[in-house]
């Protein structure tokens, strides 16, 4: 089935470029997933196609119209759900919601610019607010196009090899381990000797390992999530000589 990811942008051709690009273009020409675009300005009915007014209250920028972005969205009511608006102030963005989105039908995503939305359209179109992370962006293109490529790379068959998704940063509630490749010596800097051991189960006790050390390391917060270490996880750690120095008690 094809995900459909609608997005209702100023900018239309920002997401359409990249959409059409590397992954995600080739994912698209598999049928994978589909895009379309819808421009608020459109939906507008001076000469001058206004979509934004200064603030009520005062203080600096435009606030972008209600109007457009509420007729935008009626004009159209095979819009996918949810429709997610794209603030700074909505629900952090993380590989568990990229997860459930891949698993629906698809996504509308609403994207600001200049100093945001009047509150008004979020509340009558919005079903829900999402932030891809603490910074402000100037406009809601570029947290979108993070949204579908986190999805797309989900998506069965997206990325021609099912495997991928499933062994990376996240997947397990772990960061990844460290990679390596060609040549097995650079710059004095040898690649770990399990990995060239061609010992499957080696390989695997090892890459576990390194995984959680860097959890723990980088991101104690996502070990705590998990509910600590496990008894099993300690002995796993110890075997590799990575549990000394490491706050374990998270
Ligand atoms: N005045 C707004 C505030 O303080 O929340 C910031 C508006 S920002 C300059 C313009 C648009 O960029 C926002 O309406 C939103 O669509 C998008 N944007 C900026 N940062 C974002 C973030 N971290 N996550 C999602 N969207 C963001």
């Amino acid at each position: 089935m094809t995900w459909r990811v609608d997005v209702i942008t100023l900018f239309p051709e920002a997401i359409g470029g990249y959409a059409s690009t590397s992954v995600l273009g080739r994912a698209r020409e598999r049928g994978s997933w589909a895009l379309r675009t819808f421009d608020p300005r459109e939906a507008t009915d001076d000469v001058h196609r206004t979509v934004d007014d200064t603030p009520y209250g005062g203080g600096a920028g435009m606030v972008l119209l209600a109007d457009p972005i509420v007729r935008t969205v009626e004009a159209h009511p095979d819009l996918v759900r949810p429709l997610i608006a794209l603030t700074p102030s909505g629900r952090p963005f993380d590989d568990a919601w990229a997860r459930e989105l891949a698993t629906g039908p698809g996504v509308t995503l609403l994207c600001g610019r200049y100093e945001g939305f009047d509150q008004r359209a979020l509340d009558l179109v919005a079903d829900e607010e999402m932030s891809v992370g603490d910074f402000v962006l100037a406009g809601g293109e570029l947290a979108a196009l993070c949204v579908i490529e986190a999805v797309v790379r989900l998506l069965p068959g997206a990325l021609g090899n099912d495997a991928s998704p499933a062994e990376e940063t996240f997947a397990d509630g772990l960061l990844e381990y460290p990679q390596y490749t060609k040549p097995a010596t650079y710059r004095g800097r040898e690649v770990p000797e399990v990995l060239r051991s061609g010992d499957h189960a080696a390989i695997a006790r090892w890459r576990r390992a390194q995984a959680l050390a860097r959890t723990l390391e980088r991101r104690p917060d996502l070990i705590a999530r998990r509910g600590g270490l496990r008894d099993e996880e300690r002995r796993l750690l110890a075997a590799h000589g990575l549990l000394a120095g490491l706050d374990t008690n998270g």
